[in-house]
């Protein structure tokens, strides 16, 4: 996944999280959710927390949350996101019952708060990498 023309960290790519960054290429968000009990989660990961099983599938997430928390950057620790400043960073709870942490778009500061429902957008970052970032619902 590393491109030249694109100079900030790229996400790990593995055997676990592949499907996940696969369905953000798509557009098309998909959460690891366990085959023995059930529980979704994420990051991806290879045993469930809940039962221990190795066995999962993968379930289309609804895109629909509330912020949990945020920040607002006004520092760049790496060149690549100067011109992302100031950027806000999201902690959203999914509807799904897992948190995801991405930035926010299309919010202005004194509107955010906790709890209030946000929906997931696509950005395509490079011709390999689809990241998610959340907009007032
Ligand atoms: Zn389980």
């Amino acid at each position: 996944m590393n491109n030249p023309e694109y100079d900030k960290p790229m996400p790990p790519l593995n055997r676990d999280s592949k499907p996940f960054w696969d369905s953000m290429k798509e557009h098309n968000m998909r959460l690891q959710r366990c085959a023995e009990c059930g529980k979704i989660r994420h990051y991806p990961r290879p045993v469930c927390d809940n039962c221990l099983s190795m066995e999962y599938d993968w379930v289309r997430a609804t895109g629909k949350g509330k912020v949990h928390s945020w920040t607002i950057s006004h520092h760049a620790f790496l060149p690549g996101f100067i011109a992302d400043l100031p950027m806000t960073l999201v902690t959203v709870d999914l509807d799904e019952g897992v948190r995801i942490c991405a930035q926010m778009r299309d919010c202005e500061p004194e509107r955010l708060s906790v709890n209030l429902p946000v929906e997931l957008g696509y950005e395509d970052a490079t011709s390999d990498l689809t990241l998610p970032v959340f907009r007032p619902a």
